[in-house]
């Protein structure tokens, strides 16, 4: 997922201080080598959050486009479910928010203004990703917590992490904040980095967030507690989930199903569950309780 993130984890991760490692790792994002600040861009301010596709074409490789006239409209505040199987193009939809991608042609707006008419660092200083593989460095719980917001002040880092409920973990380590994890320190359990990953976000409150929903890996009680606090965080966001969970999907305000770059049926779940023969309602029926969503269940 967001693999030029991935990239740069490992070369971060080999860098022995935090925040020595967070400067490079921004240089590095900014300095890729196509995608960068076009002329006259400008900074974004703080957005609402309006998201728009139009007529978005996009491939990986020149021969083999993944979206050829893709449109998509997202009102401020909007929680939206992506769903479909493995593929269809849910990740790469939300990896071009951000700008991890260059698209061919068409358009990707955020209330009203092109994305390419913004500066790199505006537009994704504006867009919060939560992802299933936390990405942590080496350093105190402190820098790891304020890794975007190096400005923040004690009292708001401790704030965010009450809201994410990472306050009790805090506690009980042996130098609360400035305890260092990663390869020499402490290590975190998967619900304690997820619980990082989202103080983070709440910490740098953007009024986007795109969630990658885990398929797995935590227990069921640390699981509906996680779902809690990304309920929380995603509140007055816009928000695009790559939907795995079925509390999730049917929680969302609309879920849109994808296929092969196409967006093939959207509404909300009663909406959907109620179209005969439909995608949706088909998946349905291979889905149990609010398990783990298995996207290969959906038949092509
Ligand atoms: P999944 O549910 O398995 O995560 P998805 O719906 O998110 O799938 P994408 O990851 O967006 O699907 O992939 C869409 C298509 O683009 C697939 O054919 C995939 O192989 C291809 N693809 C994804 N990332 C890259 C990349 N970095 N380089 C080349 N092709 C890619």
């Amino acid at each position: 997922f967001f693999r030029p993130i991935d990239k740069i984890n490992s070369i971060i991760e080999t860098y022995p201080k935090g925040i020595a490692g967070f400067t490079r790792y921004t240089k590095f994002l900014d300095t890729e080598p196509d995608i960068r600040d076009h002329d006259g861009a400008r900074d974004a301010g703080r957005l609402r959050g309006d998201i728009e596709y139009r007529d978005v074409h996009f491939g990986y490789r020149n021969d083999r486009p993944i979206f050829d006239g893709l449109g998509l409209a997202i009102k401020a505040g909007e929680t939206i479910a992506f769903v479909g199987p493995s593929g269809a193009g849910k990740t790469t939809i939300c990896s071009l928010l951000p700008r991890f991608y260059e698209i061919a042609s068409g358009a990707i707006t955020i209330d009203g203004v092109d994305i390419r008419d913004m500066t790199l660092k505006s537009l994704r200083s504006n867009i919060g990703i939560v992802q299933q593989d936390v990405f942590l460095f080496a350093g105190t719980v402190r820098e790891n917590i304020a890794y975007g917001r190096l400005d923040a002040t004690e009292a708001e880092i401790l704030d965010a992490a009450g809201r994410a409920r990472l306050d009790d973990v805090i506690a009980s380590l042996a130098d609360g904040l400035d305890t260092i994890i990663g390869e020499r320190g402490v290590k975190l359990s998967g619900g304690q980095k997820q619980r990082l990953a989202i103080a983070r976000i709440f910490l740098k409150n953007p009024p986007i967030l795109i969630l990658d929903e885990a398929t797995s890996a935590l227990d069921t009680e640390t699981e509906r507690a996680i779902q809690q606090s990304l309920a929380e965080l995603s509140a007055g966001r816009t928000t695009l989930v790559i939907a795995h969970r079925l509390a999730t999907i049917a929680n969302a305000d609309r879920i849109l199903v994808v296929d092969d770059g196409r967006i093939v049926e959207q509404g909300s779940h009663a909406d959907l569950i109620a179209r005969k023969n439909g995608r949706y309602r088909n998946l349905q029926t291979a889905q149990t309780d609010t398990g783990p969503f298995h996207p290969l269940a959906f038949k092509r």
